[in-house]
């Protein structure tokens, strides 16, 4: 990594990790709450999503406390995946899994995930990629949960 994307790299999550967006809870019908946790860094998460009719995420929230890339991952995570279909969304964390992980980078990849794609650096260090995949797991058990029009609040380790 240049300086250059050194820089944009810590602007940016610093910025995302200090003002967080779409932070704070969804309740109500059509949403659904799921809870993760990091132990080895002490990472906690709570990421609420609120499903459209059509099974789309309508919109989504997160609160939680922890590493700065945590929260970055979450913050940058609800902006990339409001108002995308399931489907779409679980390709998304396929994606980012993929990235951050090393285990998949494609260039197109990486301009669909954008700003996202600024937390590669973390395939260097494994207890990292929890750090940065926490959010996206409960993500994923999110949609996994949300079973046609049953809806349900099941906070879940
Ligand atoms: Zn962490």
């Amino acid at each position: 990594m240049n300086d250059e994307l050194r820089e944009l790299y810590q602007s940016v999550i610093l910025d995302h990790s200090r003002k967080p967006r779409n932070f704070g809870e969804l309740h109500g019908e059509g949403c659904v709450h799921v809870h993760g946790d990091n132990p080895s860094c002490g990472d906690e998460i709570d990421v609420f999503v609120k499903f459209a009719g059509d099974g789309s995420v309508e919109d989504i929230k997160f609160s939680g406390q922890g590493c700065a890339i945590s929260q970055a991952s979450a913050s940058m995570m609800t902006k990339k995946v409001k108002g995308r279909s399931r489907a779409d969304a679980t390709k998304m964390g396929a994606l980012f899994r993929g990235i951050v992980t090393g285990e998949n980078r494609q260039p197109e990849n990486e301009e669909e995930l954008g700003e996202l794609t600024l937390l590669e650096g973390v395939q260097h260090f494994p207890q990292r990629v929890k750090c940065a995949m926490l959010a996206w797991r409960a993500l994923e058990q999110a949609i996994s949960q949300k079973d046609g029009t049953v809806t349900t609040e099941e906070p879940n380790a």
